[in-house]
């Protein structure tokens, strides 16, 4: 029988180190392949169980900065709706004034964690990705009912460990595998999107693209009601 994961993504972690992400590849900004980022490592946690590892769900925690002046909220609620509706995740956001609220998400990921991990068969592994040391007493708890735990962290902007303080790293009983750095997956976690033939929905030409949303039009569409 497979073992099954569950993933955790502190999402206000995710958002503050993805310029880490980009720059592994030499880049300054891409898509993240967020279907694709929990399969990876579990992936990574059959490989170490030589075992298969089922997926049993991804819970995203995250924040939306309503007062902030010029902040698009509708577009990080869509962000949302699109990590719910087109990669299977279970999200939890909290409104905050303004910046995120590191403590909202901290507080909910921890009581999701404890929650499932005390629920019968629900998961064998938590896959935490988001490295913060205030993590360590959920994850040594989670350890206590008999789960094991991954954590997925990030090197610093050169490449380096994190500095002891802030990683969960060489904290003791918190986790059960060997440590990851999500910047080693970054060739793995860029969204690569698939040329594609759609029609236009305006003058229903075919057309070859690697626009994925929800209405197409073409180029010549565009370049007409542009301006
Ligand atoms: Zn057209």
């Amino acid at each position: 029988m497979a073992v099954k994961a569950m993933v955790f993504i502190d999402g206000g972690w995710l958002y503050r180190n993805r310029g880490i992400l980009f720059a592994k590849l030499g880049e300054e900004n891409f898509e993240i392949d967020y279907a694709k980022l929990p399969k990876l490592f579990c992936e990574d946690v059959a490989n170490f169980l030589d075992e298969d590892c089922s997926l049993i769900r991804t819970n995203y925690f995250g924040t939306i900065p309503s007062a902030r002046s010029g902040f698009n909220t509708s577009k990080q609620y869509a962000f949302y709706d699109f990590l719910e509706k087109n990669c299977g995740y279970e999200t939890e956001i909290h409104e905050v004034e303004v910046g995120t609220d590191e403590n909202w998400i901290k507080m909910s990921l921890a009581a999701s964690m404890m929650f499932y991990a005390a629920q019968p068969g629900t998961f064998d592994v938590a896959v935490l990705i988001g490295d913060d040391p205030d993590y360590a007493p959920i994850l040594r708890r989670v350890r206590l009912l008999g789960k094991r735990v991954q954590i997925v962290g990030v090197h610093t902007s050169d490449g380096k460990n994190p500095p002891a303080a802030t990683t969960l790293a060489n904290r003791s009983c918190v986790s059960d595998f060997p440590f990851l750095y999500i910047d080693d997956h970054a060739e793995d976690v860029r969204l690569v999107r698939a040329l594609v033939k759609r029609i236009c929905k305006h003058c229903g030409r075919e057309e070859e693209t690697t626009w994925a949303g929800p209405e197409f039009f073409c180029s010549a569409c565009r370049g007409r009601y542009r301006g």
